[in-house]
Order: C-alpha cells, then sequence, then structure tokens
C-alpha cells in the first residue's frame, strides 16, 4: 500500500468504524480528542496486563490487582434501594464462588448475562463483609475449549465463597486463548456510561485492525529502519496495541518512540535550514566607539569568564552573514541584562537599533532604569515602550524610533505591534523567553526587511531533552557561572508551626539593614487550565487573596518598627510599580506580595526570601522566586513554608529546593517528577507535535538518535533530491497539516 493510501484510510471518520456511530463519535472527539481512525490508531495503551493467566477462585484474595477467571453465574440478586441498589451475580468455577457486583449498568447486566453460561470474568477482587466480590467486572463469553473448565458440578451453594469440596481438585490443562498482554485504553466517565470502557475501546481497536488487514505501509526510509534495526511500522502500530510478546512490545515503543522524535526533530532540522536558506543576517563587523566606550569606561565590574564566553560567541553570531537565533540560559543573577546591554551596543556600532523585550511592565521599567544607569552619559538613548506608556508620549516614543532616534527600545508585548517601525531594527532580545511563543519571535521578524538577530534568554533553565524539542531551532548559550563574591542562598523548609523562630530570623536580618519578600501564592496565575478547574480557580484566588490580605495585617502588627508594604496582581499596574519601587528603594522593608515579583526583580539588599504555602508552587517557580535573593554580598535564606502533611512527591520537590541551588538541576528534577507535560512554556513553543508515546523525561537517548539521524537527513539531502527521502518529506507536510502549533507560524 503507497503511504498515500494509508493517509487516505486513517483520515477516515471514525463515525463509520463499526462499533463507533455518531453518538460515541462526538464522545470520542469531546474526550479524547479522536475524530479519525489515523487518532484511533495512536490513541495508545497506557499500561498492559497479562492475561495469560486464569486464577482458581480459591486461589484469589482482595490484595491481589486483578484477576482472570473462568466460570459460570449460578444467579442474580437484587440488593438494596435507591443510590444502594445494586445488582449481584453469583459465579463459580469448581474451586468456589465470588460475588460480580454492579452498582450502575444493571438493566444492562440483566439482559446480557445469563445463568449457566460459561464466561470469563475480569477484575479486581475485593473483600466486602467477608466476601470476595469484583465490582463492574469485564465479561466475555468463554471460548468453547474452556468451556468445560467453566462447568460448576451444579450443587454449589451460592453464598458460600469456598467449596471445601472442591478445594483439591485441579484444573489440568492451562488455557492457550490468552496468552497476550491485554492493553489498558485511559477512558473518562462519559465514555464508560456509553460502553466505551478500556475494554470497548480494545474493542474499537480490534475492529480498526480488521479494516487495516493489510501491511500498513512504512512510515520511515528503508534504509533507517535497516540502520537502527527497527520493527516496521506495521508490525509496531499491531504490536502497541495488541502485543505479541513482552520483548515484541519493548521493540514497537522504540520503533514508534524513535519514530514520533524523529519527525519532530526533522521539523525542526528542516525549518532552520530553510530559514538560513530563505534569509540572510545583517552583518555586524565592527566593534566601535559605544562598545569600546562603555567596556573601558563603564563597566561597573569585571565580566565573569562566562560572561565574556557568551558574549563571543554571539559576536561570532552576529558577523556570520546569518540571522543569529540564540538562546542565552542562564540561572537567576547571572548577569544576562549585562550581556544583553554590551551586545546592543555592538548592534549600535554598526548603525542599527536593538529592541529589548521584557514579559511584564515592570520589568520593563527595571531594565530602562538599569540600562540608563550604566550608560551614564554615553550618547544613547533608551526608551520605553508598555501598555502605559500612552497619548503624547507615545507618539513621540513612535517618531523617535521610525528617525532612528532612539537607540535601545526596551518594552513588553506591546513592542510587537504592528504600528511599532524602527528606523533599522538590527538586533532583539528577548528577556524571560519562557513566555514567548515561536510565533511571536517570528512577528519580530518583519520589522526588517533583513530579519535582525534574535537573542532570546532564559533564567529558568531547560533540561537537554526538552530545549532540543521546544527550543531546538535555537542554538544555545550557557552562563555557567555567578558573578563572584556570592554565598549561596541557605534554603529551609519550616513547617507553619515554626512561625516564631521564622519571625526570629526576621528580626535578625531587618537589624542588619536587609529586606524580606514574603510571598502567597496566587492561583489565577495558572495557565492553561481546563475550564472546570479554572473555575475553582477563582475562588481560591480569592482565598489567596485573602491569605494575602491576613499575612499583611499579621506582619504589620508582628512588625511595628518596620515599613511592610504590600504587591499584588489585582492593583493598577501604577500603584504597583510606585510600592516595588519603594521597596526597591528601601523605603519599605518587607514587601508581603504574590508571584509578581516573580521574574527579573532585582534589589540586592533583600536577604530572605519567605515562601508561604511553598508546597502549592512548581519548582522552576520556587526557583525563580529563590533567586530574587542572593544578589549581594551576604548570606541570604530563602525559607519554604508549608503544611504538616505533603504528599510524598511535594516533599521530595521541596528537599530538591533544599538540597541543591543549580537551576539544571533543579529542571532535571522537574521534569521527572512533573512530566513534560506541565512545564511552563511548552504549550507555546509551536515546535513539537504533540507527543503520543515518548516522554521527554525518560527518552533522552532515542531524542539523540532521532536528531542525528534527522540531521544527517538534512545534510546529506538539504534539497530534497534523493528518492529514498520522499516519504519523509510527504510524511512530514502531513504532519504540520495537522499540526495546529506548526499552523501558526509556518
Ligand atoms: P539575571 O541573569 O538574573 O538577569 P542580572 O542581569 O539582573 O541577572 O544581574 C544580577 C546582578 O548581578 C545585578 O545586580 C548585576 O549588576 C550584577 N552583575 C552582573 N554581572 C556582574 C559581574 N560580572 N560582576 C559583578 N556583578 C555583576
Ligand atoms: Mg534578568
Amino acid at each position: 500500500m503507497p503511504i498515500e493510501i494509508l493517509m487516505n484510510i486513517l483520515a477516515q471518520d471514525i463515525k463509520y468504524l463499526q462499533g463507533v456511530g455518531p453518538q460515541r463519535a462526538t464522545l470520542l472527539a469531546k474526550e479524547l480528542g479522536i475524530t479519525t481512525v489515523g487518532d484511533l490508531l495512536t490513541y495508545y495503551p497506557y499500561k498492559y496486563i497479562d492475561r495469560s493467566h486464569i486464577y482458581k477462585i480459591c486461589d484469589i484474595d482482595g490484595n491481589m490487582p486483578y484477576v482472570q477467571l473462568c466460570g459460570q453465574i449460578l444467579s442474580f440478586d437484587s440488593v438494596g434501594e435507591g443510590y444502594a441498589k445494586r445488582l449481584i451475580a453469583h459465579f463459580a468455577d469448581k474451586t468456589g464462588v465470588v460475588d460480580l457486583v454492579w452498582f450502575q449498568g444493571i438493566k444492562y447486566a440483566t439482559k446480557n448475562y445469563d445463568c449457566r453460561k460459561s464466561y470469563i470474568v475480569f477484575g479486581k477482587p475485593t473483600v466486602f463483609n467477608g466476601r470476595i466480590q469484583i465490582a463492574h467486572p469485564e465479561i466475555e463469553a468463554a471460548p468453547d475449549h474452556l468451556k468445560a473448565q467453566a462447568q460448576t458440578t451444579g450443587n454449589l451453594f451460592s453464598t458460600s465463597s469456598v467449596n471445601p469440596n472442591l478445594q483439591e481438585e485441579s484444573i489440568d490443562s492451562q488455557p492457550t486463548a490468552f496468552k497476550g498482554l491485554c492493553p489498558s485504553y485511559n477512558t473518562s466517565e462519559k465514555m464508560k456510561k456509553s460502553g466505551l470502557t478500556s475494554a470497548g475501546m480494545a474493542k474499537l481497536t480490534a475492529n480498526m485492525f480488521k479494516v487495516l488487514k493489510d501491511p500498513l505501509p512504512e512510515t520511515l526510509p528503508p534504509y533507517i529502519v535497516s540502520q537502527h534495526r527497527l520493527m516496521p511500522y506495521d508490525e509496531a502500530v499491531r504490536n502497541i496495541h495488541y502485543p505479541t510478546s513482552a520483548e515484541a512490545l519493548r521493540r514497537a515503543k522504540l520503533r514508534l518512540k524513535f519514530e514520533e522524535l524523529f519527525y519532530v526533530q526533522l521539523n525542526i532540522l528542516r525549518y532552520i535550514k530553510d530559514r538560513q536558506l530563505r534569509y540572510k543576517g545583517i552583518v555586524f563587523n565592527t566593534i566601535g566607539e559605544h562598545f569600546n566606550n562603555f567596556f573601558y569606561n563603564h563597566l561597573p565590574f569585571q565580566l565573569t569568564d562566562a560572561q565574556k564566553r557568551v558574549i563571543k560567541e554571539i559576536r561570532t553570531d552576529m558577523k556570520s552573514g546569518r540571522q543569529m537565533n540564540r538562546l542565552l540560559q542562564g540561572d537567576v543573577g547571572s548577569g544576562k541584562t549585562l550581556v544583553a546591554l554590551m551586545v546592543a551596543l555592538i548592534a549600535i556600532d554598526n548603525k542599527c537599533q536593538a529592541c529589548i523585550m521584557a514579559p511584564t511592565e515592570i520589568l520593563a521599567e527595571q531594565h530602562l532604569a538599569t540600562l540608563r544607569k550604566m550608560l551614564g552619559d554615553m550618547p544613547v538613548r533608551v526608551e520605553l515602550l508598555t501598555g502605559t506608556v500612552k497619548g503624547k508620549r507615545r507618539t513621540e516614543v513612535f517618531d523617535a524610533l521610525v528617525n532612528g532616534e532612539v537607540n535601545i527600545l526596551v518594552g513588553t508585548h506591546a513592542v510587537i505591534e504592528d504600528n511599532v517601525l524602527f528606523h533599522r531594527l538590527g538586533l532583539v532580545v528577548i528577556d524571560e523567553q519562557h513566555r514567548f511563543g515561536v510565533s511571536q519571535r517570528a512577528k519580530l521578524w518583519m520589522k526588517n526587511s533583513v530579519p535582525p538577530h534574535v537573542l532570546v534568554m532564559t533564567a529558568t533553565p531547560i533540561p537537554r531533552t526538552l530545549a532540543m524539542t521546544l527550543y531546538g531551532d535555537l542554538d544555545v548559550s550557557v552562563i555557567d557561572q555567578l558573578p563572584p563574591g556570592r554565598k549561596p542562598i541557605r534554603t529551609i523548609h519550616m513547617f507553619d508551626a515554626h512561625r516564631q523562630r521564622i519571625y526570629d530570623l526576621m528580626h535578625r536580618e531587618l537589624q542588619l539593614g536587609r529586606q524580606i519578600y514574603i510571598v502567597y501564592p496566587l492561583i489565577e496565575e495558572q495557565k492553561n487550565a481546563p475550564s472546570a478547574i479554572s473555575k475553582k480557580g477563582t475562588n481560591k484566588d480569592k482565598l489567596a487573596l485573602k491569605d494575602l490580605e491576613a499575612g499583611f495585617e499579621e506582619i504589620s502588627q508582628a512588625f511595628p518598627n518596620y515599613k511592610v508594604s504590600k504587591v499584588h496582581g489585582r492593583m493598577k499596574p501604577a500603584d504597583k510599580d510606585a510600592e516595588m519601587q519603594r521597596f526597591a528603594n528601601q523605603q519599605t522593608h518587607i514587601l508581603v506580595s504574590t508571584t509578581v515579583i516573580e521574574v527579573g526583580v532585582n534589589v540586592p539588599n533583600a536577604s530572605v526570601m519567605i515562601i508561604e504555602n511553598a508546597e502549592r508552587f512548581g519548582l522552576s517557580q520556587l526557583h525563580q522566586l529563590r533567586g530574587r535573593v542572593g544578589r549581594g554580598a551576604d548570606q541570604s535564606y530563602c525559607i519554604l513554608v508549608t503544611k504538616y502533611e505533603l504528599s510524598s512527591t511535594t516533599r521530595q520537590r521541596i528537599q530538591v529546593m533544599v538540597d541543591t541551588t543549580d537551576g539544571f538541576e533543579i529542571a532535571e528534577q522537574d521534569l521527572k517528577l512533573r512530566g513534560p507535560g506541565d512545564l511552563e512554556g511548552t504549550q507555546q513553543s509551536g515546535m513539537a507535535f504533540d507527543l503520543k508515546i515518548a516522554n521527554l523525561a525518560h527518552d533522552g537517548q532515542i531524542l539523540t538518535l532521532a536528531r542525528d539521524t534527522a540531521q544527517s537527513v538534512i545534510d546529506s539531502d538539504p534539497e530534497e533530491r534523493n528518492q529514498q527521502n520522499n516519504i519523509l518529506w510527504t510524511r512530514l507536510r502531513q504532519l504540520r497539516k495537522s499540526s495546529i502549533n506548526w499552523g501558526a507560524i509556518s
């Protein structure tokens, strides 16, 4: 079958598959996003159950995870009224009796299951009132060769759980029908009500394979399949749903994971290649007056070696003739702002403008202040553009920008808007990149006839596997060194009950002239939450704000000699900024806030970060918050306050924070503990197709192999002339078409 025909079959509406129909089709689409046969094919089982064994009823107990039995229903009982109403079937083999119980679907069970017929029953045994029962079992007719085994002697008492006379009787022949591992599919409550349980889904996949009876064509060129000794595609998809053996399952998983990651990488590398072929970069060949003047006369301290190295890497990119697309990773406090400034000065030396983009107004304003201060009396004009720059002021900035009088524009995403026009934009720096997506980056390119160089900076270290996938189109530079003289922050985990000890520490630091942050979680800031959760979130949000108010009152009373201020997202931006400014100027001593201070804010005199309800934060967020202190030469503290009862993952998360201040280590742990789906920014990247089977936390090796393979395809066949690779490009275009994310940028 050629690949095009396969694509057509896979694109068929799921509605027409035997066992689906319009109602279930709607349900599948709503609950799982399955609309085509292809969607069902890639709806992989989440686990497999070994159903090769049929248990004797006398051997089972309530601790077993699941059992498979073969026997007959002796009789039915209807018990209870209303909500407590249930149907019990007394199910027996030659060794004993168990109760099968239904709380729902009673009618269906009564109608479809008969006394004295032989069934295979599968489910989780539990003990209720001293009797073993299986609630909502999966049931199917026993195959002929097992019927004899299902026979009971016919004189069992339906109430006795074990018949002592029969206990010794053995079942000689092991069944042969259920050799395999059976797939378990995730389904929702709504689906289960329509019969789409895991077993129901298995029936659909079985029906699907009836339609797909001819071998499915390869989706990778034969030379790649043989190079890595991959299982053929057809074998892999059949085995992933219905494994013939554990080994076959392992190879099927490997093949499908490889393929998935391979196409993601091919997509990224193809994109980079196209970008290189389509766009030239502005050549910055001078290091001139501005850079040198700053370097020799204005630099407030020696650059760290890491800063020097990174500036060199960026410089090399910018004079290469190719457009730079570089990710600068550097832990909080590693001095990225200075790098951004010096790189901007190179742009200015080459008669270009630079634009620095920050995720929040506070940060943009802080960058503006920092840059102006560092530049001193140098003839470099820096202007601000945010949502609050309005009216006449805005027009002035716009005019000066298009005239080329503004050298550096600092702003929020307001700078992306179409009416913001530059004279000659040569460099874009995006700070704290995880809040900007690929499509937003691409929008900035259009602001100059030749696309500007792009530097994205992040203080949220990204594990290698994620970076390769989500930001795989960027070259990476790393500042792996903090400016000298910093003492590592001490992180302490405390329970609510330790309040007095926390106050003691606060008093001590305040007396030393230091300042303190206290942060409360704000649920509202959770993005991409499903609607049901975000509704709940609004209530919690109010609660959180109440927490913050209460905390503010309590602290004000406990520290009457100090000025306490508060900042949260519901305040007017101007008020918020004024409070932040007062804290930065040391006019206030304790700042009680929500996470609005999370990113980038720099107050070196602050030495204590107290995080309330620390269990509610993600690791990368905790790391960001902690990074607000430890910016001066003195010992700083981060206190993580939690309730006493914590889940074991939460306990581990907190322990990671206590054990290390290494952002990369934390990012790796975060990926392991939470899984990649939850990491901030993953949805916005736009580079990765949905991963259905590969897991970036665990499949690093396969990913590397996939990337290398994709790279060699692009290198050896940049113009897509090799016939053997046709299959790759067809498939890639198909995947792009079906990927919403990709559509936004191509
Ligand atoms: P981040 O990488 O988190 O954005 P910043 O750029 O805000 O870090 O820098 C943190 C602090 O370190 C600032 O106060 C900055 O002035 C200071 N700093 C930056 N580079 C150096 C250096 N080479 N030596 C000493 N201090 C530095
Ligand atoms: Mg910063």
